[in-house]
């Protein structure tokens, strides 16, 4: 089965991959290696993509978006970005559009939507989700910064890291524990600005991939906040983040599917082109059984992803299906990459290859956004639950 005769999209959607194509090779490819060398990703490029109607998608055309609800257009920009080798804007992009545009569109006021989203839907302003901390990852109840209440407003205090954009975001999504007596329900989600007083960065940190997406440790030291800044009620902080988890995990999985299938076109036309023992290499069986192998493997878990979609688009997508969708594909991406480098030879092992630079890119799929064990824990804990209940 060819996934192209599974008529996931429209014609709609096809114009629109020739706008997203076209942006791509407009306003990324060209400044890509550029912006790898200076570890940076060009925050213009987060306005062209505004400007090219490729960012705020979801977003209520009232505030400058796309106003769909239709996941099948974000899937098209992960392909092309994929496609592209991109990883590292693609990346930052989805936080931007993934996380941080719904948290505002789904938990702000109309006054806070007026005020953000139309810069995060032009690109204008870049978005940060700030929950990961030094002590604090994979378990977020161990969350240190803290807002402590006084009178009308929250002081802000302690320290964030890993946070994708952190360098360059103006608008910062925190988790901060506003009430250490009340468990789960002790935590809230506040947005820092830029320019807030007690607000710094740390360092652009150093990682093996994704080079040029930016990602910084935050600081707090008693950032005074008003309640114009709490996004949602005061204690549902953690609620409001499971809720949100299943797109954020199927925005990360669809990204590993589209980046491992990129990694197989390239492997798949090499092979053809490259000669060994006077043949093509891809005329050895053992390399078409490895074809053979990634392609099948690809197929059938790009029809789960995109059934996950269709059941994201319909609002029924669950953080179990979300969670088997983000731990399948991002390990699939690991290995179809390490097997699509190999059939490079020598050549995969070169930066000026995109297939070296995925395999570089690819390591993280499988920790952030939840890390495997994670996604496998709420899966299993599904499991126990409906077992024990029979
Ligand atoms: C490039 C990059 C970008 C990121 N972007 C962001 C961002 O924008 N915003 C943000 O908030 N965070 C971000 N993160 C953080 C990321 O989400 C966390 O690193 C991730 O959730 C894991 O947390 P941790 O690093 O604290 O690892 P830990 O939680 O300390 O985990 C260490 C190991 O223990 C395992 N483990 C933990 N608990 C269990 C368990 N119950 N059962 C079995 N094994 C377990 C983990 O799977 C892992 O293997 C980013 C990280 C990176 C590297």
């Amino acid at each position: 089965m060819n996934p192209s005769e599974m008529s996931f999209y429209q014609p709609d959607h096809d114009a629109f991959r020739v706008s997203v194509r076209e942006f791509v090779q407009r306003e990324i490819s060209p400044f890509y290696l550029e912006w790898e060398e200076q570890h940076l990703v060009d925050r213009t490029a987060f306005a062209a993509a505004g400007a090219a109607g490729v960012l705020g998608t979801r977003v209520e055309e009232a505030y400058g978006g796309g106003g769909t609800d239709d996941y099948r257009f974000r899937f098209i920009v992960a392909e092309e970005l994929a496609s592209a080798g991109a990883a590292s804007y693609s990346a930052g992009l989805a936080v931007q559009e993934d996380i941080v545009i719904p948290y505002v569109m789904e938990l702000g006021s109309e006054e806070q939507k007026r005020r953000w989203l139309p810069g995060l839907t032009s690109g204008n302003q870049l978005g940060a989700i700030a929950m990961t901390e030094p002590g604090a990852g994979s378990d977020l109840q161990g969350t240190r910064t803290t807002a402590v209440r006084d009178g009308d407003e929250w002081l802000i205090s302690g320290q964030k890291t890993f946070i994708t954009n952190g360098i360059q975001s103006d608008t910062i999504v925190v988790l901060a524990r506003t009430n250490p007596d009340a468990g789960s329900r002790g935590f809230s989600l506040f947005v820092v600005e830029a320019g807030d007083s007690g607000f710094s960065r740390g360092r652009k940190l150093d990682k093996i991939g994704l080079v040029a997406q930016d990602t910084a440790e935050l600081f707090f030291e008693k950032v005074r906040v008003g309640r114009d800044r709490l996004l949602g009620e005061e204690g549902n902080g953690l609620r409001y983040l499971m809720e949100r988890l299943p797109l954020e995990r199927l925005s990360i999985a669809v990204a590993a599917l589209c980046s491992a299938e990129a990694a197989y076109g390239w492997a798949r036309d090499y092979v053809f082109e490259r000669q060994a023992f006077s043949q093509d290499v891809g005329d050895f069986q053992t390399v078409r059984f490895t074809l053979a192998e990634i392609e099948t493997e690809l197929e059938v878990t790009r029809a789960y992803v995109e059934a996950a979609t269709l059941k994201l688009n319909r609002g029924s997508l669950t953080a179990v299906d979300a969670a088997k969708a983000k731990w399948w594909a991002s390990e699939l991406q690991q290995r179809v990459i390490n097997r699509s480098l190999q059939l490079f030879g020598g050549y995969g092992y070169m930066l000026e290859y995109p297939i070296a630079r995925a395999y570089r890119d690819a390591r993280i799929q499988t920790i952030y956004g939840g890390t495997t064990e994670i996604m496998k824990e709420i899966i299993g804990r599904d499991i126990a639950a409906r077992a024990k209940r029979r």
